[in-house]
């Protein structure tokens, strides 16, 4: 008899900087979500899917819960992460091994009452002392009703077969939602935006990245070359000096970046322009959140 189809939304949740975004990636084999070493790097919900003969998994990459600096953007992504797990059939809360501190218990009291919750220990490639592991799973079984505790490397790929195959059964049956080679529900344009965001959050100090945001105000596909004119919009003077650099190599450095993770996305030469533009305020202003794309 024919396996039933199986169809499911999964939520990726967990503190800042535990590798949500990066397990997304390697989960869907594309680099979708932007990801550094900074907290707070992903700022709007994407999904990333992976199909299989018999199942579609459907992932959603949220920001971490902001807790400090209450503005307009931070109350929008708090709500964008209740949103999403008030609507999903499973919940992976990952964490990073071999620690379950205040942060990730505050994460898990924030965790919908229904839905099936795994908890991914995640960067297991650095921990040293493996034998640490399972004593460190038995104690986090304890923390929380787990459906189930998988210890995975996202940065290398490992264990996510086991994931993959922890998560399947959870899964509701239903036909799929997307087309087997869909990889996400957001197009290259928005996907253009996040990559130039990601080399600012890469290439820049502490304060910066999170008083920048960018638009894209051109994007024409001309054969094998993309045309792609970008603004980063800054809240100080001071700022787009930063950004620019000595000599304009910080900005020429960005650019090079993320028109090399361009070109790999989409498969053709990228044209990539950028300037930097002077917005006070964005980050809460409503009207301004919206025109750059903030839900
Ligand atoms: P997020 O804030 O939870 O989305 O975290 P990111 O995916 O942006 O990752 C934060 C940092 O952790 C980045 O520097 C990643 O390269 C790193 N990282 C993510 N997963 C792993 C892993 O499995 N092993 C190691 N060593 N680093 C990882
Ligand atoms: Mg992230």
């Amino acid at each position: 008899m024919k396996a039933e189809h199986r169809t499911g939304h999964i939520a990726i949740v967990g503190r800042p900087n535990v590798g949500k975004s990066t397990l997304l990636n390697r989960l869907v084999g594309q680099k979708l979500s932007i990801t550094s070493r900074k907290a707070q790097t992903t700022r709007h919900r994407i999904i990333g899917i992976h199909t299989e003969p018999e199942a579609q998994f459907i992932f959603v990459d949220t920001p971490g819960f902001q807790l400090k600096h209450m503005n307009a953007l931070n109350r929008g992504m708090n709500r964008s992460v209740t949103d999403v797990l008030n609507a999903v059939d499973v919940v992976l809360m990952v964490i990073e091994g071999l620690r379950y501190g205040p942060g990730d218990a505050h994460v898990a009291e924030l965790l919908p009452p229904d839905a099936p919750v795994l908890l991914v220990i995640n960067k297991v490639d650095k921990i040293s002392d493996k034998g640490a592991l399972l004593p460190f799973m038995q104690k986090t079984a304890t923390e929380f009703p787990f459906r189930a505790i998988v210890p995975v490397s996202a940065k290398q790929g490992s264990q996510l077969a086991d994931l993959l195959a922890t998560i399947k059964p959870l899964l509701p049956a239903g036909p799929p939602l997307f087309d087997a080679d869909d990889i996400t529900d957001r197009n290259a344009r928005f996907l253009a935006a996040e990559f130039i965001r990601e080399k600012i959050f890469r290439l820049s100090g502490e304060e910066l990245p999170y008083a920048t945001s960018v638009v894209i105000e051109q994007y024409v596909e001309e054969g094998k070359l993309t045309r792609i004119h970008a603004a980063i919009v800054v809240d100080k003077p001071n700022h787009k000096a930063i950004i620019i650099g000595k000599g304009g190599e910080k900005l020429k450095k960005i650019g090079t970046d993320a028109r090399l993770d361009l070109e790999k996305l989409l498969g053709t030469k990228v044209y990539l322009e950028l300037f930097v533009k002077v917005k006070s305020g964005w980050a809460d202003d409503k009207a301004m959140l919206s025109e750059l794309g903030y839900e």
